[in-house]
């Protein structure tokens, strides 16, 4: 035990109902029965819901939420968001699939992405969904396939800014990027979609993802208003919508905080109402993806063996880096930190031991959680991973090893 260590933000958005971690108001132990054993993934429908709803409370009046799909692409979890959000962001045609299936109509879908082949835009334009073009060539390519299927595509332009969401887990703009349109060969793209039968509808500027820090957000937004506002100078029609991108960010690890949107929320309030009049009509679109459902989900493996050594307690699982790769440090992180984990069946128990939790996996690699305070597990106990909701089983190497894929619980 060592109270000098940053900890983590308090997981208190599941109850615990005696010593057993609820998910969806439902015990976990039932969860394990329902699924047939671990590992699985178990996302909670109200916490979802709830986090929409707080949203909206916090954001200013008439911004459109987005879910990007591929955050969590589970079906059942994209049709719960379809009814919570205004529309749904897709990044390949199987995703397109999915949100259509969804029930979500065209006019509020969404395609972005570098290298979205023929048949993606094909299916694209003959389901009728906003287009937004990642380069001049695309837009080429996208009109030749419109004129041949009779349909008259809908497009936005995606910029790549000239400035960078700061201290981002994940930047998506400023400098050389394979996404969006360089900001100043926008004006000369705008000329040419004039120029084709296409239809404009806006743009779309992505600049970050996994921000939890409320001033970076504040000035990335601040710019990309501005950034819109000139382009628009040369947009071929009215504008009709502005995706401001998203970027909010979910506590992970040791010393994150939860991010503090009022001051997000105070910008936009000041400067809507000049874009609006600049802009008559335009819909403003917030999109966002683990913000919306990461902290909804855990994962759930099963404690197989519990070794010692050289002193060091092992935890052994048959959960790990094939169904997680992000709780293993391998998703993106330049340092590995643990993602928050509990014993879900020992709730009240106090953390009086120091162990390491790992997979069944042939590669140190396969890491769940290092030098962390449990309670004493024993096999057969569960090990819950929190902030699961999003980038788990779809951003996971589930070949990798031959081991049996995890289960998704929409609770
Ligand atoms: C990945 C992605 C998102 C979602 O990012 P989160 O960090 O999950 O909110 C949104 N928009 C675009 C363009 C993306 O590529």
């Amino acid at each position: 035990m060592n109270g000098q260590r940053p900890c983590h933000a308090p997981m208190d958005q599941f109850e615990v109902a005696d010593g057993m971690l609820q998910v969806g108001g439902r015990p976990l132990s039932d969860l394990v029965q329902q699924a047939g054993g671990t590992p699985f993934y178990a996302y909670d429908r109200r916490l979802m819901t709830r986090r929409v709803a707080a949203l909206r409370q916090t954001l200013p009046e008439g911004i459109a939420l987005h879910y990007a799909i591929k955050a969590n692409p589970m079906p059942a979890v994209v049709q719960h968001m379809a009814g919570q959000v205004d529309g749904l962001d897709v990044a390949s045609a199987g995703e397109l699939r999915v949100a259509l299936d969804a029930g979500v109509s065209a006019a509020d879908i969404s395609f972005a992405g570098p290298g979205k082949t023929d048949d993606e835009l094909a299916a694209a334009v003959a389901a009728g969904i906003t287009i937004n073009l990642e380069s001049a060539t695309e837009l080429e390519r996208l009109a030749a396939i419109a004129e041949k299927i009779g349909h008259r595509p809908h497009v936005a332009v995606r910029v790549n800014p000239d400035f960078e969401l700061k201290t981002s887990g994940m930047k998506m703009s400023g400098g050389a990027k394979p996404f969006g349109v360089d900001a100043e060969a926008v004006p000369a793209l705008l000329k040419r979609i004039a120029a084709l039968d296409v239809h404009f509808r806006g743009f779309h500027i992505f600049s970050g993802s996994q921000n939890l820090r409320a001033e970076a957000l504040v000035e990335a937004q601040g710019l990309t208003l501005d950034l819109a506002l000139r382009l628009a100078d040369d947009a071929p029609g009215p504008v009709e919508m502005l995706n401001i991108g998203g970027g909010f960010g979910i506590p992970y690890f040791p010393g994150d905080r939860r991010l503090d949107l009022a001051p997000v929320s105070e910008q936009l309030e000041a400067r809507l109402p000049a874009v609006r009049e600049r802009l008559p009509g335009v819909e403003i679109i917030l999109e966002l993806g683990r913000y919306l459902v990461g902290e909804a989900g855990i994962y759930v493996a099963k404690v197989v063996d519990r070794k010692v050594s050289r002193g060091r307690t092992f935890l052994v699982t048959n959960g790990g880096l094939h169904h997680h790769l992000a709780a293993s440090g391998n998703f993106g992180q330049v340092i590995r930190k643990n993602y928050p984990v509990a014993v879900g069946n020992r709730m009240d128990a106090s953390a009086s031991e120091t162990v390491d939790v790992v997979g069944p996996l042939c590669t140190p690699l396969d890491i769940l959680a290092q030098q962390v305070d449990l309670p004493p597990a024993q096999p057969g106990d569960w090990i819950v991973v929190y902030q699961s909701g999003a980038y788990g089983y779809t951003a996971s190497p589930t070949r990798f090893l031959g081991h049996p894929e995890p289960l998704e619980l929409l609770v």
